[in-house]
């Protein structure tokens, strides 16, 4: 939290910030104990999510990719020579892993991806752009998802791409309107070639369900980032509250500031509540699509309007960028966006609710 100001300021997260990230092994929380990792149960993991929710975004995301959809693929589909040989680097910091899925023309319709692998012997080669691809400025290999067969869902396969391949090639860093201190970036491939060995799992057309299989753990992780983002929404505005004066008392003191603050908390309450029972559920093997969806489409949207709540609490103070609430105001806007829209949870419990 005292680095905050300087991440707004610098665009980046200190190094030296990053080197005790390493030191806790926070860059293989996810990843299991053999591979070097802390092989975190579902539950603990959320426990973090809510204490690195709790301040800028930036921190969690140095390491989201490497635990989440940076490794999750190699961990569900890879194959033992692939786990071996990137896990324990992934867990160590040593290698940064970022995923490409979304193009120009494929966002929600992640299905409809237009990148091509073409087989040339013992190798692919792989054309095609992808877009706002998260820690990629920084990433030593790409979980990148592209098309080895016909049309649809069925036609994509994973690869393992270094980012070091080449005909690989990284486009201007994105200006986004928050979460400063994380970069996004185009993913350009112009023949780009790779080993045939380099397909997770080995086997062309399983991609699509291996990127579905790691955005359905990573919803519930960044669930328990909005929760942690709320809860400390909360604690600032509660904090404002009690010291801010009008009307000859303390904002706290007033019952519609009071109702602002009760119903942020009651929201950040029910968000915390869904995520603890749905990572206890997935620990115990349960299948958590729906619930999953549901955390990430109620949590990110709660936390929108705790954010907002916040600054409203906090008054004109909450508009400037001293305060810390105006940063995540910004910063949890994309909560609703990424890993699934809002609307693209909706479909998916809606999906699930009526199948069968
Ligand atoms: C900062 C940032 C980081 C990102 N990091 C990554 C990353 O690391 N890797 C990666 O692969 N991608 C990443 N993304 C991409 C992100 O996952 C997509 O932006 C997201 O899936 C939405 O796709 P889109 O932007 O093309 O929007 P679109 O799919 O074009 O959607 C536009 C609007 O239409 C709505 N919509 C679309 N289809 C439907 C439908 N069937 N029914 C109802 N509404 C619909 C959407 O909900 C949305 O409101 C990142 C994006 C951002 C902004």
């Amino acid at each position: 939290m005292p680095a905050e100001a300087e991440v707004e300021a610098s665009n980046a997260v200190p190094p030296a910030i990053i080197q005790e990230m390493r030191e806790l092994g926070l860059f293989g929380l996810s990843i299991p104990e053999e591979y070097g990792g802390l092989g975190l149960t579902m539950e603990e993991e959320v426990a973090l999510a809510f204490e690195l929710g709790y301040t800028s975004a930036a921190f969690r995301s140095v390491i989201g990719t490497n635990n989440g959809i940076g490794s999750q693929g190699i961990i569900v589909d890879g194959t033992e020579a692939q786990k071996e040989y990137w896990l324990p680097r992934l867990a160590s910091g040593e290698a940064i892993g970022s995923f490409a899925l979304t193009e120009p023309d494929a966002g929600s319709d992640a299905g409809a991806l237009k990148t091509t692998a073409v087989r040339d012997g013992d190798r692919y080669v792989l054309n095609g752009t992808k877009r706002y691809i998260t820690n990629a400025p920084l990433a030593d290999v790409f979980t990148l998802m592209a098309r080895t067969g016909g049309p649809g869902p069925g036609g994509i396969t994973a690869f393992l791409v270094p980012s070091d391949s080449p005909g690989l090639s990284l486009g201007a860093v994105d200006g986004k309107m928050g979460q400063r201190g994380t970069r996004t970036c185009d993913v350009i491939l112009d023949d780009c070639r790779v080993p045939a060995d380099a397909i997770i799992g080995g086997v062309e057309g399983r991609g699509f369900k291996t990127a579905m299989k790691v955005l359905n753990r990573g919803r519930l992780n960044i669930s328990g980032v909005c929760v942690g983002a709320a809860e400390r929404l909360c604690d600032e505005a509660v904090g404002f509250a009690k010291t801010r004066i009008q009307f000859g008392k303390p904002i706290a003191e007033h019952q519609l500031v009071q109702a602002m603050l009760a119903d942020s908390f009651t929201e950040a309450f029910a968000g915390r509540c869904m995520v603890v029972e749905t990572a206890k559920r997935y620990d115990c093997g349960e299948r958590i699509i729906k619930e999953a969806a549901a955390s990430k489409l109620y949590c990110s949207e709660m936390v929108g309007r705790v954010a907002d709540r916040a600054v409203q609490v906090h008054g004109g103070a909450g508009y400037m960028q001293a305060s810390p609430v105006e940063h995540f105001y910004r910063d949890v806007r994309l909560f609703r966006l990424y890993e699934g829209t809002s609307q693209i949870q909706q479909i998916i419990i809606g999906r699930e609710m009526t199948a069968g």
